[in-house]
């Protein structure tokens, strides 16, 4: 007969079916499988720890945000924010579910190209656009969104040189009421820098302005503020139109919509609380629509929403290391996914699910990630069952920004697989080796011997 674990004895408060200040307790449930496909079998074929993406709900987000706005508003462009998530089965995806490419640096313009984007579909953001990159921009007439002055000189010169038209909008900071303000990026509404870049992009023979933009921050729970920022682009709209008889193509409100995570310090889960995408439509569409555009005059609406359509199209699976006490009585699981995969585990508190039955009896646990580390700390403090070594557990809402701003630290970055619509998982990342890291480095001669 197969020993019995020993679990150390523990005497609690039963809490089952005492209603607190908010209602029953949720019962919650084992994760088994990912739109029907079994997380064990999942980590037995692609190993562990393991991203999971669900092309289904990738679908499924974009066209819900679609309709929210496609309802609201006469004529709507997304365009698939890379950095949130630059996989190129992700970006493809988004691609043919109508969305353009907004990208923030060379690299990602690259990638953009590579995946067959149309460069007058691209969307060029970012602080740091370096004048080669420009210089493709402009032969591609991708839109060029402006930073600042500097960036404007370069653009201006290049065109010059190319003689070419580059289409071109600047990216407008503002006070919207939220607090910090994003002001590092683009020229500021309140204090006149945005008018100043305006009017030396109006008397420039060799750019076109074709829009405006924002992306007033991330995250953001306040569908106001978008009706605040819209109103602002608008009014700068038809002061263009007043001044120069120049009408733009459209308006770009960015991105930064908060997906259903939960924030570090919320008392409630972010599906409770955070606002819906039809809440950040209504708020956008309505300023736009009672703002002053003459009938038929709207401009295209371009979103470039990232994490709100991704966030919860991702899992993250892994692994029970091991379970043991802290010095203080209190219970500690060690699973295989560190904060070097997963780095939202430092603004979010992530659920963590385990993947098969357990029993009733949870208790509050550390859940601490591989690394040699003290900071591998996936969770402070959270609700769980007994987790055996070697049982699995899955991660939800993971799909944005940690799988661009993974790293390889102590451990190697797993595989990613997406399971398509009709169920079957593909490989569309290989997990990384020691092999292909070592192409990148380069040893001196004088240091390939030594005798120990
Ligand atoms: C990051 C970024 C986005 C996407 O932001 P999310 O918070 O992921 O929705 C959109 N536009 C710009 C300019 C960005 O930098």
């Amino acid at each position: 007969m197969k020993k019995q674990r020993y679990e150390r004895p523990l005497i609690k408060k039963l809490e089952d079916n005492m209603p607190n200040k908010f209602g029953m307790r949720k019962e919650y449930l084992p994760m088994t499988h990912i739109d029907d496909v079994s997380v064990k079998e999942l980590i037995d074929q692609y190993g562990s720890p393991l991203f999971v993406i669900s092309e289904r709900k990738i679908r499924d987000n974009i066209r819900k945000a679609k309709t929210a706005f496609e309802t609201r508003y006469p004529k709507v462009q997304f365009a698939w924010s890379y950095k949130t998530n630059y996989l190129n089965a992700v970006c493809n995806t988004f691609h043919q579910e109508g969305s353009w490419a907004e990208v923030v640096s060379e690299f990602e313009y690259d990638k953009a190209i590579h995946n067959g984007i149309n460069g007058s579909k691209i969307i060029y953001n970012g602080p740091d656009k370096t004048e080669e990159s420009i210089v493709k921009a402009i032969n591609n007439s991708s839109l060029i969104h402006i930073d600042h002055l500097d960036e404007f000189y370069t653009i201006r010169d290049v065109a010059i040189r190319l003689n070419k038209i580059a289409r071109v909008a600047i990216r407008v900071n503002m006070d919207t009421g939220i607090y910090p303000m994003w002001d590092r990026f683009g020229f500021n509404y309140e204090n006149g820098q945005a008018w100043t870049a305006l009017n030396k992009i109006m008397h420039s023979d060799v750019m076109n302005l074709v829009g405006l933009h924002t992306h007033i921050g991330t995250f953001m729970l306040s569908p106001n503020a978008y009706a605040v920022a819209a109103g602002k682009l608008a009014d700068l709209a038809i002061g263009i139109r007043d001044r120069y008889k120049h009408e733009i193509e459209y308006i770009d409100m960015g991105g930064g919509f908060a997906s259903m995570n939960k924030l570090r310090g919320s008392y409630l889960p972010g599906t409770d609380i955070n606002p819906t995408i039809n809440d950040f439509a209504e708020a956008i569409t309505g300023a736009l629509i009672s703002s002053n555009f003459g009938p038929g005059k709207l401009p295209l609406l371009i979103l470039e929403t990232g994490r709100a359509l991704i966030d919860d199209a991702a899992h993250l699976l892994g692994t029970v290391i091991s379970n043991k006490r802290l010095s203080d009585g209190r219970r500690s699981t060690i699973i295989d996914i560190g904060v070097n995969l997963l780095f939202t585990s430092f603004w979010y508190e992530h659920n963590i699910t385990p993947a098969q039955p357990f029993t009733q009896y949870s208790e509050d646990t550390v859940v601490y990630g591989p690394l040699c580390m003290n900071i591998d700390v996936l969770r402070e403090n959270i609700s769980l069952p007994l987790l055996n070594r070697g049982e699995h557990v899955v991660i939800q809402n993971v799909g944005a920004y940690n799988m661009t701003q993974w790293m390889q630290f102590i451990t190697l970055r797993p595989r990613i697989v997406m399971i398509d619509m009709e169920g079957n998982p593909h490989v569309v990342r290989e997990r990384e080796s020691l092999e292909r890291l070592l192409e990148f480095e380069r040893m001196p001669d004088h240091l390939k011997d030594f005798k120990l």
